[in-house]
């Protein structure tokens, strides 16, 4: 392995790391109390009027809770940016938009300096899968304003590879891209993986040949085993996970281990929201306080997304908290049925489980008084037995009974970016 992290910052101490945490966080303090309108009520209703009013990690924990809904409610108020900004309008050199897939789209914006941070952030997930100056990485990406395939792009630079910008082109066109440049890594969703691979095979293109690493964002499929195992299997590759979010940043990589996302606790804090107080806060929604994007900066956000904290130290060396099974769903996702929660993440491990399936979809009912939970799937071999295979996965997963039927192969429909593959008719 590269030497990655020259300045040991990976792999503090807790409390050394703690001490580094907390001077980020003043120091980020300074300009967001002076003139951030945001925060600047929000920290003064909570006390704290300097920097020195936060003397520990404690003290922030005392600080309210940022919400997305109370960010699109002020982006809404004061259009276009809301109150967010530290510094006035000019000193900003990018705007990004989120999907607006889970609601109303927010608008991020970044200095140069807060750019800088978010760029580093990504190439920490460069170095922990060893990306350096031989690789020649691929993304697969149309490059619209989503934030994240732009900090990519960049961030191949920052380690030293090439970056192949996929926008642009159809699917084969893509695969072939990857096959003219013997792209050594790719950088997709998931889903767009499995995907580009089908038509790359179809058309005899050889795209994956120089491929060794793939690396996904977007979706949690890279840290769902059946998914991963299945990218893994197709690419011929080490498939890592990788996560982010626009209005937080990219907080979370894999190491060469793949046990589960690291969470880049150099620039950020996490939190573990547990709704049930007399449970221990190692699983709930993940929150996190950003340490160098000053100029549109989040203190204590609710990011949404349903985590459980590992408890035994990563080989790796890393001392970075780590998630067990990644995001296992977004805390809106869990559903109810017939009394049992379920997140999207799990169904999708166990569909994926069986071999055959190459893509599916969920539906949930209601039935009179009866929730009816129906699966379609794509599956290859004719006269299988994939069917009753999926239905018995998912009955061990989750207890549950699906219908489960076949769609035509090619049927089902395919994502570029976040595909939604469960639809709740409740
Ligand atoms: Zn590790």
């Amino acid at each position: 392995m590269g030497d990655h992290d020259p300045e040991g910052r990976e792999r503090l101490d807790r409390e050394r790391l703690t001490q580094a945490q907390l001077s980020a966080f003043r120091g980020m303090l300074g300009p967001v109390l002076d003139t951030n309108a945001f925060y600047r009520t929000r920290l003064a209703t909570a006390g704290v009027i300097r920097p020195q009013d936060i003397a520990s990690l404690d003290d922030l924990r005392r600080l309210p809770f940022t919400t997305r809904r109370e960010l699109t409610e002020d982006q809404a108020a004061r259009p276009p940016y809301g109150t967010l900004l530290t510094f006035s309008p000019e000193r900003y050199t990018r705007d990004h938009r989120t999907s607006g897939t889970t609601g109303r789209p927010l608008r991020w914006l970044d200095t140069p300096a807060s750019w800088e941070w978010l760029v580093e952030s990504w190439a920490a997930g460069y170095r922990a899968a060893d990306v350096g100056p031989e690789d020649r990485i691929f993304l697969a990406f149309s490059f619209g304003p989503f934030i994240g395939l732009w900090c990519a792009f960049e961030a191949a630079r920052r380690v030293g590879a090439m970056a192949i910008p996929g926008g642009g082109a159809s699917t084969e066109q893509r695969a072939r891209l990857m096959a003219d440049n013997a792209a050594t890594v790719l950088v997709s969703t998931p889903t767009y993986a499995l995907h580009l691979a089908d038509i790359a095979r179809a058309k005899g293109i050889p795209a994956m040949d120089a491929v060794r690493v793939t690396i996904h964002g977007g979706e949690p499929g890279a840290s769902i085993p059946a998914t991963k195992r299945r990218i893994a299997d197709t690419w011929g590759a080490t498939c890592f996970d990788h996560a982010g979010a626009t209005e937080v940043g990219s907080w979370g990589f894999e190491c060469g281990e793949l046990r589960g996302l690291h969470i880049n606790e150099s620039e950020f804090i996490v939190e573990v929201l547990n709704p049930r107080p007399d449970e221990p806060e190692r699983e709930g929604e993940l929150v996190l306080t950003n340490l160098g994007r000053v100029g549109m900066p989040l203190i204590r956000y609710r990011t949404g997304d349903h985590v459980r904290l590992a408890s035994d130290p990563c080989p790796c060396g890393r001392t970075y908290v780590r998630l067990d099974g990644g995001v296992t769903g977004r805390v809106d996702d869990a559903m109810l049925i017939r009394g049992i929660v379920v997140f999207p993440a799990a169904l999708e491990n166990a569909i994926r489980s069986v071999p055959q399936v190459s893509e599916y979809a969920i539906d949930v009912d209601r039935r009179g008084a009866l929730d009816e939970l129906r699966v379609r799937v794509e599956a290859a071999a004719a006269g299988g037995s994939s069917t009753a295979d999926v239905a018995e996965s998912i009955r061990r997963a989750t207890g549950l009974r699906a219908q489960v039927t076949r769609a035509e192969v090619g049927s089902l429909p395919r994502h570029e970016l976040k595909s939604r593959r469960v639809v709740d008719h409740r």
